[in-house]
């Protein structure tokens, strides 16, 4: 059977909708905040420097190098060049990670609510889903339900902590819980921790590499993108035990093969920046968090706690409002002036509705905005 063709994303849809009418986009996950002058001013260097030639396959060694010393300063994982590959993007790494993971007719464990690329680059790679939930409000995993997902052709599980849409993190005896069944499966693990700097809330991101039954069997992937709010560079990067991490540039060769040399040489240096400066803007991002919970708390609007991610979620029926989500952004688009993406756009099968999820990574007038706007509509 054929996979079915892709359609289009539900970022897109929003954006376009919120540029046809003119609404706050606060939708599709990107920030409008001032952008880390220290990374533009590196890669405009490199690229004025002639450094805009093809790097090596695996990414510029100086990338490489500052990602095993970054992730050994920020969460004390010991780390070595050769289990890093730079990739165009996140969404590169997921696709080479898949396509080198995935054969026709292995099972793969998906999380709902899940980030949208999973399910098609499975389908892609002939690979055939299992779907296991999340429920809110506090979108808890339970390992059980990972284990009687398992089958004998089970080959990979997909995870993503802090998780987009939800913003919930994985803790460490739900994670030593599913090492102890990837590992008696013998199931490898792609752990999506693009939002692993965005942690607000005082807690420390826990990688699946720091639980030893995971070690060797997890592929993480990274973001640029997220770490230092450039979204549009797309350098991501895969990290992974080196036989696997050889399985993964085998695809990428193919895929992209390499990507922006300028970029590289700016995200690196952006790595080696001092702790304060990402102390500095995180507090930027608590901030942004603060002043439109409390926006649309004083709105009236019900808001779930989370940890990580630039985003938020509005509970519906709590907040006093019709809990069909999908519709509800459509209503709220065209008549309150403010995009968001419904989470139920976030599943495969039967969707959970009633929750609406809202980025907060915007200068402190745009919030302001799209509060006065979302309380006008109440
Ligand atoms: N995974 C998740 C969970 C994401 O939220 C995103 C981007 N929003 C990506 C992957 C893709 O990241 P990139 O832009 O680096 O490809
Ligand atoms: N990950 C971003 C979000 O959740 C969007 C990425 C995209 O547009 N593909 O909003």
């Amino acid at each position: 059977m054929t996979a079915p063709a892709p359609t289009t994303t539900i970022f897109e849809t929003m954006s376009r909708l919120a540029q046809e009418t003119g609404a706050i986009n606060l939708g599709q996950g990107f920030p409008d905040m001032p952008e880390p002058p220290e990374l533009l001013a590196a890669a405009a260097e490199a690229l004025l420097q002639r450094s805009n030639q093809y790097p090596p396959m695996r990414g510029l060694p100086a990338l490489r190098q500052a990602l095993v010393g970054w992730y050994a300063r920020h969460q004390g994982l010991p780390l070595s060049e050769e289990e890093v590959l730079v990739t165009s993007g996140a969404t590169e790494a997921l696709a080479a990670a898949i396509l080198a993971l995935v054969q026709p007719r292995d099972e793969v464990i998906l999380v709902q609510p899940l980030y949208d690329a999973y399910l098609p680059l499975v389908r892609r790679a002939g690979g055939l889903v299992k779907l296991v939930h999340c429920r809110p409000p506090e979108w808890r995993l339970d390992p059980q339900d990972i284990a009687d997902a398992i089958s004998p052709r089970t080959r990979l599980l997909v995870l993503n902590t802090p998780n987009n849409p939800t913003g919930t993190c994985l803790d460490r005896s739900t994670l030593e819980a599913i090492g102890a069944l990837c590992q008696q499966h013998d199931i490898t693990l792609l752990c999506d921790e693009v939002w692993e700097a965005t942690l607000v809330d005082g807690s420390e991101h826990l990688s699946a590499l720091h639980i030893p039954s995971l070690r060797d069997r997890t592929v993480k992937v990274g973001s640029a993108g997220k770490i230092f709010s450039l979204t549009g560079w797309k350098v991501g990067w895969a990290i992974a035990a080196p036989a696997l991490a050889q399985k993964i540039a085998a695809q990428h060769q193919f895929l992209t093969f390499t990507t922006a040399t300028p970029l590289q040489h700016g995200v690196a240096q952006g790595l080696n920046l001092p702790e304060d400066w990402f102390v500095t803007h995180r507090q930027r991002y608590a901030q942004a968090k603060a002043r439109l919970v409390r926006g649309l708390q004083q709105a009236g609007y019900v808001v779930l706690p989370n940890s990580g991610t630039w985003f938020v979620s509005v509970d519906l029926a709590a907040s006093g409002l019709p809990v069909d989500d999908a519709q509800l952004a459509q209503d709220l688009v065209r008549e309150a002036g403010v995009a968001a993406v419904p989470v139920s756009a976030f599943y495969a099968d039967t969707p959970e509705t009633g929750y609406l999820r809202l980025c907060f990574a915007k200068g402190d007038e745009v919030l302001d905005e799209a509060v006065a706007r979302l309380a006008r509509y109440r």
